[in-house]
């Protein structure tokens, strides 16, 4: 039995989040992670490009989520903020999974936060209504670790639901998000494609001047229909994809393809994750044949890399103090208790086919996220950071993205780690207080929103 200030359960960019600000705020950490690399999604899945740190020109995201973003730039590992060229979003940030997986390693070495990989959470136990500590599966046998706080940042709401907090998956029928396998196809030759669209502009779902579509900038590709419609009418691609999807890495020649899509996937069935997994494996053989064959600039191709595990989108969320809604999103709603704002729309990817909704807030405009979303009813010294925070399924189709988790984990950290210095609850820390040192700590928390809850 070990113990620290703080455990964080997941160590998936809200999880690190979640670790560096809990030890910068003077606690003792423990980083609780299943693989034995750092950067969850981000890295297992290589989902990217990150999106958004910015609501027009204006940048939203700053603290632990922009410092990674700028050590990530002088490594070499990402170009930073980028147009996108799809106008899905004012900005992308592309990154490459290798370098962010060092780079997480070194921010836990130089914040001072314990490791513990290829430690599968098991299960908490909860004694006088708080989490007392938290069972592992790790290559040693079974250990436990006692926390005075508990951080569940493991997107699936495991820690949460083992301790009793209620949840919810999915829309009003339990369905989710479809899952998607990322790969990597480098030896690409951007040119050949920027020529291609610059001959049919109505090829891009974007409205992008003709002359701005220069190889460089391609930062993100959404379209080709006609391309993508005679591959699937002539049976090459079984791929319920409306359109051909990728984005920029920071490499002129390589570009990382969003497009497999399995449905219908309960990500917490282990039968489902399995079925998932090998469908999607087959659909990234079949759109490396039609990316090689049928787009111009992909002749030579090679697959860089796949995903360690296929990316899901949306699993189990915690019912917390408060629960954000597509009202709040849409609304650009702010909250006295804010602690993380986004400007991205509520973005759904069919859980049954092919097509994806958009809803989008006001030009300009962004929502905040209460600090009460990271607290679940019920169950104390917990809290939870990343996508299984308290929303409804509409809500996260726009909270669940990168920038917005990494800063749901600085909060989430800074939060346990104040309140375990205080002595008080998480749920009865002051959010004046909480506020004033994650905005000390670089945190965009400045309002710019058109309504007030
Ligand atoms: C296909 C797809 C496309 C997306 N597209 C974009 C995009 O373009 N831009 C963008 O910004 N966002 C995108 N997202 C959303 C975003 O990537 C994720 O929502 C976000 O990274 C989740 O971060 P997290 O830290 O909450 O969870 P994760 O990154 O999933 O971290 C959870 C961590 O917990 C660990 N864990 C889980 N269970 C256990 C356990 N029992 N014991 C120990 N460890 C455990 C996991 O291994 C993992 O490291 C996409 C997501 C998907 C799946």
């Amino acid at each position: 039995m070990r113990e620290y200030d703080v455990l964080v359960v997941g160590g998936g960019n809200a999880g690190c989040a979640a670790a560096i600000a809990a030890a910068r705020t003077g606690a003792s950490v423990l980083l609780a992670e299943r693989y034995g690399f750092l950067g969850g999604t981000a890295t297992a899945s290589m989902v990217g490009p990150w999106m958004t740190f910015h609501s027009g020109e204006e940048r939203i995201v700053g603290g632990i989520a922009q410092e990674i973003v700028e050590r990530l730039v002088v490594l070499g590992g990402s170009p930073g903020h980028l147009h996108d060229a799809s106008d899905y979003v004012p900005t992308i940030t592309p990154f490459d999974p290798e370098i962010h997986k060092a780079l997480l390693f070194d921010m836990m070495r130089e914040s001072g936060v314990a490791l513990l990989l290829h430690a599968w959470f098991l299960d908490a136990s909860v004694a006088e209504g708080r989490v007392a500590s938290s069972r592992f599966a790790t290559v040693g046998g079974m250990r436990t670790i006692q926390a005075r706080r508990t951080i569940d940042a493991t997107a699936d709401a495991y820690v949460a639901a083992s301790a009793g907090v209620p949840t919810q998956q999915g829309d009003a029928r339990g369905r989710v998000q479809p899952a998607s396998l990322m790969f990597r196809l480098s030896h690409v030759d951007l040119n050949l494609l920027s020529h291609y669209v610059r001959q049919r502009p109505e090829q891009m779902r974007s409205s992008l001047k003709t002359h701005e579509r220069t190889a460089d900038a391609l930062t993100a590709v959404a379209g080709l229909y006609e391309l993508w419609d005679a591959a699937r009418a002539r049976g090459a691609v079984a791929v319920p994809r409306e359109l051909v999807s990728f984005f920029a890495t920071p490499y002129a020649d390589e570009v990382t393809v969003n497009m497999t899509r399995v449905v219908d996937v309960d990500p917490l069935d282990p039968d489902d994750l399995t079925r998932a997994e090998v469908e999607a494996r087959a659909q990234v053989m079949q759109l490396f044949a039609f990316f090689r064959s049928d787009v111009p600039g992909f002749a030579n191709a090679r697959i860089a890399a796949t995903a360690t595990q296929i990316g899901v989108r949306e699993s189990r969320r915690i019912l917390g103090e408060y629960t954000l809604t597509a009202d709040d999103v849409l609304h650009a709603r702010t909250f006295d208790d804010a602690v993380a704002r986004s400007a991205y729309p509520i973005d759904i990817h069919n859980p049954s086919g092919s097509g994806t909704t958009t809803h989008r807030l006001p030009a300009g405009a962004s929502y905040e996220i209460p600090y009460r979303c990271l607290v679940p009813v019920g169950v104390d010294d917990l809290l939870v950071a990343g996508r299984c925070i308290s929303t409804t399924h509409e809500a996260l189709a726009s909270t669940r993205l990168t920038p917005t988790v990494m800063t749901l984990g600085q909060a989430a950290g800074t939060a346990a780690a104040l309140s375990a210095a205080a002595g008080v609850s998480p749920r009865a820390l002051d959010p004046d207080q909480l506020r004033a040192r994650l905005i000390r700590d670089g945190v965009d928390l400045r309002r710019s929103a058109v309504a007030r809850a």
